[in-house]
């Protein structure tokens, strides 16, 4: 009993009244240079707090002073409501995979060929029993308020369609419905049947010609997909509901800026431009380097930047709104990579066409990281599962250098199945490194010039209220 006392957190305190910054009880605040003319970022890399500071007053933020003083009146509300994000949030979404084939061959795909080429699709029976399981569950997790979300994924989900909108027809009160496709099966009757029941649509394209975007995205016969995936964006113009993934790599890199342009121009409502994930060795073939990549892709959100000055009209790249969000108010980021533990199995899961259960569709057909089966196993058992647990266990403070990172909390050490897959181990860093510290240094960039409203989406800031506001650092 004596002994349980003596080690308590609250014993164990060191005597300290917190008065100086770095030291004892004090807040830990690490200094980064952003690449401003005129702030510098403190952060406290625990909690995510972070404030501007002038280069001039550095040194009064460091010692002591008004911004420390009201840090450690609030340091435990940030630092409960970053482990509630962390760790206490439920799934609420599937990654639903109606079918293992494609009638794409990316580069970069992360299912492996054997199963695109001659897997099997979901039966229509089963996908509907498999929708009304995880009705099941989500109804005895989740509140009622809250829609869980089933997006049907890659492979290619609409190789499946009739099972698939079956799914949705039947379940369209139940689920938020998306739909991920690579677009060429995208014709006039799945855009009316989708668009009539608001499911969100993602579109694929990397590049605005079809000679740089079909390198990397084509057919098994080797036919690029760019002139299905214009039909579709015609198809869909107007239905706010839809936005388009891109994925860079070394192919299409240097055509960023042009393909934010053409977005623009087709009326994208929102993109994605997300850096290639290097899980399986094909991809890794059109790895870009981090500087360069990392180079090219702020060049394009400068461009995105411009364009909304020159006509008032943005193009919100998501995953970089997602970084600012992450900033701005954490616990309401939409993604779930930038995070430790990432959303892997832990605000999310995936599903295989045969009911096998995976920590995110990255982990599909890797079998050690299957956690059980939809149709055989309870979902709360499979989540705690050591296959899900390697996933949802994997935190930035067992990383090296992550755990001394002071942007650790905006980047979250991205992404477990690479590190596993590509670097030998849970406990190591994934593909990149500089271009996720280059991204945070330009959003801070962004917030110190009062830009955000560009970057982002209509109405970001709704439901939103200031948890910390001081003035004159
Ligand atoms: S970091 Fe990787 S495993 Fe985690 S949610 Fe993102 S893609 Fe999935
Ligand atoms: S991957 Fe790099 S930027 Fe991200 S947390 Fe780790 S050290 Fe920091």
């Amino acid at each position: 009993m004596t002994a349980t006392k003596k080690n308590s957190s609250k014993d164990n305190r060191a005597p300290s009244r917190g008065l100086f910054v770095n030291t004892g009880n004090g807040p830990t605040f690490q200094a980064i240079d952003i690449g401003h003319p005129e702030y510098m970022a403190v952060i406290d890399p625990d909690t995510a707090f972070w404030s501007l500071v002038k280069k001039e007053k550095l040194a009064d933020v460091l010692s002591g002073g008004d911004l420390s003083r009201a840090y450690a009146k609030k340091s435990k509300q940030f630092a409960k409501e970053m482990n509630t994000l962390r760790f206490g949030l439920k799934p609420s979404a599937v990654y639903f995979n109606p079918t293992e084939r494609c009638n794409m061959n990316c580069t970069y795909c992360y299912i492996p060929e054997k199963m695109r080429r001659g897997g099997k699709h979901m039966p229509e029976k089963e996908l509907l029993g498999a929708l009304d399981i995880l009705k099941q569950h989500f109804n005895s997790t989740l509140p009622k308020s809250s829609k869980p979300q089933i997006i049907f994924h890659g492979a290619e989900p609409l190789l499946n369609r009739d099972a698939v909108f079956a799914g949705i027809e039947a379940y369209g009160k139940d689920f938020l419905f998306g739909v991920q496709t690579n677009a060429t099966l995208l014709d006039d009757s799945a855009v009316d049947f989708l668009t009539s029941r608001d499911v969100s649509i993602g579109i694929s394209l990397d590049a605005p010609t079809a000679r740089i975007a079909d390198q990397t995205r084509k057919n098994w016969e080797g036919e690029g997909t760019f002139k299905y995936v214009i039909d579709a964006m015609k198809r869909l113009k107007g239905y706010d509901g839809w936005s388009v993934i891109c994925t860079i790599s070394s192919a299409n890199l240097r055509y960023l800026t042009a393909l934010v342009n053409f977005f623009h121009k087709q009326e994208v409502p929102t993109c994605l431009m997300n850096i290639l994930r290097c899980t399986l060795p094909p991809s890794r073939r059109v790895k870009p380097g981090d500087e360069q990549a990392a180079k090219y892709f702020l060049a394009a959100l400068d461009r995105t930047y411009e364009l909304y000055q020159e006509t008032g009209r943005g193009l919100p790249i998501g995953n970089f709104a997602n970084i600012l969000m992450a900033i701005i108010a954490p616990g309401a980021r939409r993604l779930m990579c930038d995070i430790s533990p990432c959303g892997g199995g832990r605000c999310f899961f995936a599903l295989a066409p045969n009911g096998d259960m995976f920590p995110c569709s990255e982990f599909i057909g890797i079998d050690r990281f299957k956690g059980g089966n939809l149709f055989e196993n309870d979902i709360s058992d499979v989540l705690v599962t050591e296959p899900f647990k390697m996933v949802t266990g994997r935190k930035v403070e067992d990383i090296e250098p992550c755990r001394r990172c002071a942007i650790r909390h905006f980047c979250g050490s991205p992404c477990p199945a690479e590190a596993h897959e590509m670097n030998g181990g849970m406990h190591k860093t994934g593909a990149f490194c500089e271009f996720y510290e280059e991204q945070v240094r330009y959003a801070l960039r962004v917030i110190a010039d009062g830009k955000v409203d560009a970057y982002m989406w209509d109405g970001w800031e709704k439901g939103m209220k200031d948890t910390f506001a001081i003035q004159g650092v």
